[in-house]
């Protein structure tokens, strides 16, 4: 009997014990061995839906899953709970109460906010990173009744899609109150252009189309610090703010820096191989990582996540003797769908993507209505396929 232990229940998490559960059930093993979710939140929270939350066109129960109601339905055990260390000797997970103790471990505890990295940003602006940050800032929208703001992200951020999301439902508010006029909405970016993720071509469209708008764009800058009613960039630049939204430096999560035998490159992110083993730890050490605590290169986002978390699943069930075949290896693959107005989208698709490198090679692009269907339809589609 095999324990296998998943750290995280967000989109690697999550879709690593799924699917992982189901190779054990098809092999008829689902007795044999146990599959146990442990995270600090008791739902799953469909992340790209931050910003439409923030804009009042969700509520945080639509786009929540409870966990250990979708755990149970599927034989997986699930434990709510924070973990504070991991012990690769003695294959020890510590949780606040009790410990775990596992065969096999998938690490998908994210990223967390570095907000020490910017002066005044914990303080001085909202933020869209779990449904409570979405929450004040659908509040503060709701209050603000124009004037000066910034939108952002404060140094080059593993997503910076909610950012633009942010932006353009704000541009849409203020639009329909009329509060446009006397408003000034600046968009500050560390990416070498605005939406640069979409392609040279795309990106300059998009950021010619924002201007018309009235945005004031400022690419290649990081933002040095935030104060009441205030922004400085690295520039020297100052852009009053009445409402700021600047996503922040992104970094690991505090218990890999406790766990010294969980291996890091210098920035603290698990080193990986493509099978989503843990890099540099033998195979007896059964230690995986997988989604936004992955020392891949480029942007990380939650297709992403889900890609690597298939295959820390098949190749842990490989272990496990419930699939037969080769290891199997991870392709990125850059999914980026993000609102830009009452029925438009801009969907971005590159395979590789740019975790094999930042973007140079853009298969798909499109902006118009039917990226805007895709999205919202991609999002009914993944919580009902995994509530
Ligand atoms: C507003 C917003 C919009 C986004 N839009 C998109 C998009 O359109 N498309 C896209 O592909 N990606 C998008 N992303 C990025 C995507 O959400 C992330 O890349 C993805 O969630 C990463 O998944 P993950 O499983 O690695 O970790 P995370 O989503 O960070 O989840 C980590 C999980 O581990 C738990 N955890 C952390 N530490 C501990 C601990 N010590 N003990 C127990 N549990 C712990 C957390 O509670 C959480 O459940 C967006 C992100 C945000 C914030």
């Amino acid at each position: 009997m095999a324990t296998v232990a998943v750290l995280g229940g967000s989109f690697g998490g999550v879709t690593a014990a799924y699917e992982l559960q189901q190779h054990l059930i098809d092999a008829g093993l689902r007795r044999k061995h146990e599959v146990v979710m442990v995270t600090d939140r008791p739902t799953f929270t469909f992340r790209p839906a931050l910003p439409w939350l923030a804009a009042g066109h969700r509520r945080p129960e639509d786009i929540a899953i409870d966990l250990a109601a979708a755990c149970r339905k599927r034989g997986i055990s699930f434990i709510c709970a924070h973990v504070e260390k991991i012990d690769t000797e003695r294959k020890c997970v510590t949780l606040g109460r009790g410990n775990l103790f596992y065969d096999q471990a998938i690490l998908a505890m994210g990223v967390k906010p570095l907000w020490e990295k910017t002066p005044g940003l914990a303080a001085n602006s909202y933020s869209v990173l779990w449904p409570e940050d979405a929450v004040r800032l659908r509040d503060a929208l709701r209050r603000f009744r124009g004037g000066p703001a910034v939108i952002g992200t404060a140094a080059p951020a593993p997503w910076p899609c909610p950012a633009y999301e942010v932006l353009y439902f704000l541009l849409d508010r203020l639009e329909k109150t009329g509060a446009l006029k006397r408003s000034r909405v600046s968009f500050v970016t560390a990416e070498p252009a605005f939406m640069f993720y979409s392609g040279p071509t795309r990106a300059a469209a998009l950021e010619r189309d924002a201007r018309r708008r009235g945005v004031q764009v400022s690419a290649n800058v990081q933002i040095t610090r935030v104060d009441e009613g205030e922004v400085v960039l690295s520039d020297g630049t100052r852009l009053a703010s009445e409402l700021t939204m600047i996503l922040p430096h992104m970094g690991p999560p505090a218990v890999l820096t406790d766990s010294p035998g969980v291996r890091k490159d210098r920035d603290g992110f698990v080193e990986a191989t493509r099978e989503m083993r843990a890099l540099r730890h033998s195979d007896s050490d059964g230690l995986w990582a997988l989604g936004d605590l992955v020392a891949f290169e480029g942007l990380k986002n939650g297709r992403n996540a889900e890609l690597q978390g298939r295959v820390a699943a098949y190749n842990i069930a490989r272990r496990l003797r419930a699939v037969r075949g080769r290891p199997r290896r991870y392709v990125s693959d850059y999914f980026c769908l993000s609102r830009m107005g009452p029925g438009r989208a801009v969907l971005v698709w590159t395979r590789p993507g740019p975790q094999q490198g930042y973007p140079k090679r853009f298969r798909a692009s499109a902006v118009g209505r039917w990226p805007y269907f895709v999205k919202v339809g991609f999002e009914r589609v993944w919580l009902s396929r995994h509530d």
